[in-house]
């Protein structure tokens, strides 16, 4: 850093989540200065903080309390006076009840606005960037996704991401805000959420390791996702906010792998070799040294609209940020394996 030069300053919401954590750990390393706004200053959902060693660096700032308060929202831009605001506060899953349609719609449609608009308000020179997903697209009919693939979203998650987004276009083009889109494909790590299915499997091959007869229980095995590596998805979002001109990025690997695929990679990270024998929810893969089983399909995990195979195009990501993802599926299993393994010894 050169003599004179500004540190940058950086509030990143949905900071104690999987992409909040790993950009964190990149600007610190860049010399920013972050603040990040949790639920509240301790408690177990810092966990993936602690875990990368970052939740007692001297420029991370925790301020617990909510974006939902406007006034709030004001006081917060102009006491830390952020040059960039990155929002990756929202619920990750599709809800299910009307309780959390509501909690879902306000964290993930209208917080993003509300930050646009108090930055609007407060500093129209803050850059902002908005966490898009790949299920805005939803009931695509072409394939691979890229920037100009129409949206058609197939559930109130994907729309409510939907009006994030244009918010955030309407925000550029209006106001002339220096605001960012990504769309982010299916991005995995050892910070992963156990909800999702690739932590679901790496932490029962884990399991196996240590020892455990455990049986692995899962849905739909031939799904198939467009599965990237979290870490590489943030650098690609910190070059965005470098750009010249804020502009739309997908993010993704291009490459699509099944569930099934993702078991196998596991089982290999553990050195067991698994054969599948039988066929729908009569499937079981068996490891085939010692003929035990260990995955079975059971319906409960089916789920009631699978949606499209999605796969994303990132060329342009390529061309203008000179980004693409480059750890391969086996490398992030095994690294999400190895993860998993070590935090079973240090818990026993
Ligand atoms: P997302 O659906 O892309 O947000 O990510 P998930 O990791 O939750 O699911 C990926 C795919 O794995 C979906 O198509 C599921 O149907 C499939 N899948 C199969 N078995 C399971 C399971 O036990 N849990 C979850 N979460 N997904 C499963």
């Amino acid at each position: 850093m050169s003599l004179g030069m500004q540190m940058k300053i950086a509030l990143v919401t949905g900071i104690t989540g999987q992409d909040g954590t790993y950009l964190a750990r990149l600007l610190l390393g860049k010399g920013y200065s972050v603040y990040g706004t949790p639920r509240s200053a301790e408690g177990p959902h810092l966990w993936r903080l602690r875990e990368l060693d970052i939740l007692e660096h001297p420029r991370l700032h925790l301020v617990p309390g909510g974006l939902d308060d406007m006034e709030l929202l004001r006081r917060l831009l102009r006491e830390i006076s952020p040059d960039e605001v990155y929002n990756f506060a929202a619920t990750s899953f599709v809800p299910v009840t009307p309780g959390q349609l509501e909690t879902m719609t306000s964290a993930t449609g209208v917080g993003p606005l509300r930050l646009l608009e108090a930055i609007r308000e407060t500093n129209p020179g803050i850059k902002f960037f908005q966490a898009g997903s790949s299920e805005m697209f939803g009931r695509v009919d072409t394939a691979p996704q890229n920037e100009n693939t129409p949206f058609h979203p197939r559930n109130p998650y994907g729309a409510a991401k939907l009006y994030a987004y244009w918010n955030t276009v309407i925000y550029r083009e209006t106001h002339g805000i220096f605001a960012c889109n990504g769309i982010l494909f299916n991005h995995e790590s050892p910070l992963r959420d156990e909800l999702f299915v690739t932590r679901k499997i790496t932490r029962a091959f884990a399991a196996m390791r240590c020892g455990s007869d455990s049986l692995l229980e899962l849905g739909n095995l031939d799904s198939r996702r467009d599965w990237g590596y979290a870490p590489e998805y943030m650098e690609a979002v910190w070059r965005m906010m470098q750009g010249k001109e804020p502009d739309c990025y997908v993010l993704a690997s291009g490459r699509t792998s099944s569930v099934r695929d993702f078991v196998e990679l596991a089982a290999k990270a553990v050195d067991m070799e698994l054969v599948w024998e039988g066929i729908g929810e009569k499937e079981v893969g068996r490891d085939n040294r010692t003929g035990t089983v260990r995955v079975r399909v059971n319906p409960a995990f089916y789920r009631p609209c699978e949606r499209v195979e999605l796969v994303g195009d990132a060329g342009k990501a390529g061309r203008l940020l000179d980004w693409k993802a480059s750890t391969p599926l086996e490398d992030i299993c095994r690294n999400m394996v190895e993860m998993d393994f070590n935090r079973l010894q240090k818990s026993a």
